[in-house]
């Protein structure tokens, strides 16, 4: 069907054109650049003879209409008939409200006639409605015209259905509502990020780390930390497809909190690129990692708690076995020297060919005494056979300081532990290994507190040495005179102001394990204001690279 000729009578157009002119002139603030554009679009010629000007606007592909001071229509385009399935001979001379579906609230008109008034250009939405009463959502250009008074003349009036955007927006806004409600039921800690680590989607977990840890990006901390147990690359995530699965990383907390443990998994998303050369093309290069880490602090904690237990009952065990030992040593030691007395006693007799009474006692008590010898070694306990396995001292030592912390707090001594960022391993037995630094530390506490003085500190520390490993063990005591350091290692040397509980076989014990290890246990001679020991034990060859 032909569209209606536009029915404005010449000198109409003539004057419309003069206003339009006019308008172009001096745009009034905000005026689209599409408006200034369609306008300007044909021959870019300062002056639109009135015929020209109404070809641009009828054929423009978006609803025009021009009103008088009013609103009162007078000029519709082609797409404006399309649009509201009015024709134009239906409202000319009517009110543009005959597009109103009387839902947009009444302040959004006020605000637009209060703006074209103060002859400014009004942009915003309105909900009309077409002739056959179907509601459209329309985006409204309108531009006051004004004459060469400046007074306004006309209005210019734009508008088109944004309905399906406004429908793909809503759909978009429910469904991005949908996944941040699912992904804040999630008690894990969700984030989206982008290749340049810009956080594209979250959840309340996360959030809620980010507030534990003052405001510091939480998947900054967790990718660093991911980065240091894998070789983790974002560029090679994306092009290969590959992802990681619960990689345990620590996180700590500012202000010395206690230390956060998170099982991390990754995955990859390919992120989407709205460039227009994508079309056809899409790109794959870019992509998104989506990042799950599960808070496993707790059973960390439940863990840590049970081994410590559990090595509290070993070492418990290892010490009752210990002290029977030391018990038996020591009466088998004490022993010795009354039966040494008799044996010389009697070689010396039987030397002299003196065969009396005395010597068949002497006999008789050499045979008791050598029968009661045999029965104590029966009776040393053997220590619990272990097998070697590669162990990493600073894991020890640490386990050692757990287990005396109370000790350590009801002496109130500082213990200021120092272990090497790296460690090789050493191949050996862990439980005995502990046994040499409880020994160490239980004397290091004990020399502090003979003291009684008030900076009570014990100082621990590992490093490497060539192709030994060292731990160092030192106390602000009263240290080791020169003359006791040989001796401190015989059995049963007790040195101690207060020997209650102390056998004297700690120090002796631990050079056994050092020896059998490789190893030594020696005092530092140069060490002033105390004592140091030093432990050496040679790391695992397999481990040197
Ligand atoms: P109305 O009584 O017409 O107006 C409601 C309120 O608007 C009044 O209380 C008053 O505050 C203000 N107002 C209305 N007319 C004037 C005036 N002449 N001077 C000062 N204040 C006034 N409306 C639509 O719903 N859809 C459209 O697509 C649309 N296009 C328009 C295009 C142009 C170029 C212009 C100038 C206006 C357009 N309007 C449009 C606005 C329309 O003219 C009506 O104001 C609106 O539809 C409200 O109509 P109403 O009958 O509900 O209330």
């Amino acid at each position: 069907m032909q569209p209606e000729p536009v029915r404005l009578n010449s000198d109409a157009n003539g004057e419309l054109s003069d206003a339009i002119q006019c308008f172009l002139a001096s745009p009034p603030k905000g005026t689209p650049i599409e408006l200034l554009e369609l306008f300007n679009a044909v021959d870019g010629r300062n002056y639109l003879p009135p015929k020209i000007f109404l070809e641009a606007v009828e054929q423009a592909p978006i609803a025009i209409s021009i009103t008088d001071r009013s609103a009162t229509i007078l000029y519709v385009n082609k797409a404006f008939e399309q649009l509201t399935g009015y024709k134009r001979s239906e409202v000319t001379g009517k009110n543009e409200s005959v597009l109103s579906s009387r839902s947009t609230p009444s302040s959004i008109y006020k605000t637009l006639w209060k703006t074209i008034q103060n002859k400014q250009v009004w942009k915003g939405k309105l909900v009309n409605h077409s002739k056959a009463k179907q509601e459209y959502l329309a985006e409204l250009v309108i531009s006051p015209v004004l004459d060469q008074h400046n007074e306004i003349r006309y209005f210019l009036g734009m508008h088109r259905d944004i309905t399906s955007m406004h429908q793909l927006e809503q759909r978009f806004t429910f469904q991005k509502q949908l996944t941040e409600s699912a992904l804040d039921a999630i008690p894990m800690v969700v984030a989206m990020v982008d290749m340049e680590g810009k956080v594209l989607l979250d959840n309340l977990a996360y959030k809620a780390l980010q507030g534990d840890f003052r405001g510091v990006e939480p998947s900054d901390l967790l990718i660093n930390a991911i980065e240091q147990q894998m070789n983790y690359d974002q560029g090679v995530l994306c092009r290969e497809g590959t992802r990681f699965y619960n990689i345990e990383v620590r996180l700590d907390p500012p202000s010395n909190g206690s230390p956060r443990w998170f099982s991390c998994s990754g995955v990859r998303v390919e992120e989407l690129d709205e460039a227009a050369h994508t079309y056809f093309n899409p790109s794959n290069n870019r992509c998104c990692l989506v990042l799950i880490a599960n808070e496993i602090t707790e059973s960390r904690k439940r863990f840590h708690e049970a081994r410590i237990n559990m090595l509290r009952s070993n070492m418990a065990e290892q010490q009752i076995v210990q002290t029977m030992r030391e018990a038996i040593s020591a009466a088998m030691y004490k022993l010795r020297a009354p039966l040494n007395v008799i044996k010389a006693a009697l070689s010396m007799m039987e030397a002299n060919n003196q065969e009396n009474h005395l010597q068949t006692i002497l006999k008789q008590a050499l045979d008791s005494g050598d029968e009661a010898m045999d029965s104590l070694q029966d009776a040393l306990p053997t220590p619990a056979t272990e097998q070697q396995t590669n162990i990493n001292l600073n894991e020890v030592i640490h386990d050692v300081i757990t287990l005396s912390t109370e000790r350590l707090l009801s002496a109130g001594i500082v213990v200021d532990w120092r272990p090497a960022t790296v460690l090789p391993t050493v191949l050996g037995r862990s439980n005995a290994l502990r046994g040499v630094f409880k020994y160490l530390i239980d004397n290091a506490i004990q020399a502090v507190n003979e003291t009684r003085q008030d900076a009570r500190e014990i100082r621990i520390q590992t490093r490497v040495e060539a192709s030994d490993l060292i731990v160092e063990v030192m106390d602000n005591g009263s240290g080791v005179p020169e003359h006791e350091r040989i001796k401190v290692f015989e059995p049963f040397y007790c040195g101690w102001n207060n020997p209650r509980e102390r056998s004297g076989m700690g120090l002796t014990m631990a050079q056994e394990v050092a020896l059998s290890h490789g190893g030594s246990v020696e005092i530092n001679p140069d060490f002033l204001g105390g004592c140091c020991v030093l432990v050496r034990l040679p790391f695992n060859n397999d481990d040197r690279d």
